[in-house]
């Protein structure tokens, strides 16, 4: 009855938008311990939008809006483009860089209107000896309601923090509800500030949290997830997680992501809708009930 029961439950997976890239990922799913999902564009809609912006003394909020997003239009990030689409919606001008470095995970860095710029993530001006301090408060009132602070720096000093936010995707709640229900571990992995992944997770009533890795780090969070033989589902999108897609024992992609998360994944969901993790782990054990 084996095959068939596959094909059987293949069959209905396709029927609500869950593709099992041959029959072998069924069989995986069903002995899924810990399901380790991205955060951005996973379970969050993957299109920030700026929403805060707190100057240093003296500073301008239109110039710093200008010199971040005449940096950032050269970057792809989805954190740049709310920044220059804000910087655009309020009909400024911007000065294209001189020089531009993206710094993956990070942030990014160049010269705009002669200026020596940096924005991104407090650990990446940490990095380049900028103090942090005078904005830290307004950067952790931000992460503490779940936005994604960044700072911008000119010439070495730190004149201001920018927040966006990424809300949650409709249902990812009750995904992880019954996820859980169902006796799985979920993890959530992001390369995110780990105050705002943190105040996402209790929005989502996720309890781990794997905050602050680099794009090469989520491999190695999924490995860590693996040790003692556990078994690890990863749910990406496919920007920066084929290769964790590909290192899980089940690598889930979701719909809207990008080919290459298809490519790296076991199981393909054809549309944003997070409940269909939760439906394919229950199909995967139902089918192979049936085999038994
Ligand atoms: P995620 O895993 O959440 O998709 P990334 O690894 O792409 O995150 O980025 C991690 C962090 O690096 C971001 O939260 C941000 O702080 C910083 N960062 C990366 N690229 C940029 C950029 N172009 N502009 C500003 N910040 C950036
Ligand atoms: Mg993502």
């Amino acid at each position: 009855a084996t095959p068939t029961s596959i094909m059987v439950g293949t069959g209905k997976g396709a029927e609500m938008g869950v593709l099992f890239r041959g029959g072998d990922a069924l069989q995986a799913l069903r002995g899924t311990q810990v399901v380790a999902m991205d955060k951005t564009g996973t379970l969050t809609r993957g299109r920030p939008e700026l929403t805060d912006l707190h100057v240093a003394e003296g500073v301008e909020e239109s110039q710093v809006l200008s010199l971040a997003a005449g940096l950032e239009q050269h970057s792809e990030h989805p954190i740049a483009e709310a920044i220059v689409r804000a910087a655009r919606e309020r009909g400024l001008r911007l000065e294209s860089a001189a020089e531009f470095n993206a710094e993956p995970g990070m942030g990014a860095s160049g010269r705009v209107a002669g200026k020596g710029l940096l924005i991104g993530a407090d650990r990446y001006l940490a990095r380049e000896g900028i103090d942090t301090a005078p904005l830290a408060r307004h950067a952790e009132g931000l992460a503490d309601a779940g936005r994604t602070p960044l700072y911008l720096a000119a010439d070495g000093r730190a004149i201001a923090v920018l927040g966006v936010a990424d809300p949650v995707k409709d249902g990812a709640r009750e995904a992880v509800a019954r996820l859980r229900e169902q006796g799985l571990q979920v993890v959530m992995v992001t390369g995110d500030n780990r105050r705002t992944a943190q105040a996402i997770a209790r929005e989502l009533g996720i309890e781990d949290v794997v905050a602050e890795v680099l794009p090469d780090g989520k491999v190695d969070a999924v490995r860590r997830l693996q040790e003692g033989g556990r078994r690890v589902a990863f749910v990406g999108d496919g920007i920066n997680d084929a290769p964790a897609l590909a290192q899980a024992d089940v690598g889930i992609a979701i719909g809207s992501g990008t080919d290459v998360a298809m490519e790296s994944a076991d199981v393909v969901l054809m549309s944003d809708n997070l409940g269909n993790v939760p439906n394919a782990i229950a199909l995967s054990r139902a089918t192979i009930r049936n085999i038994k």
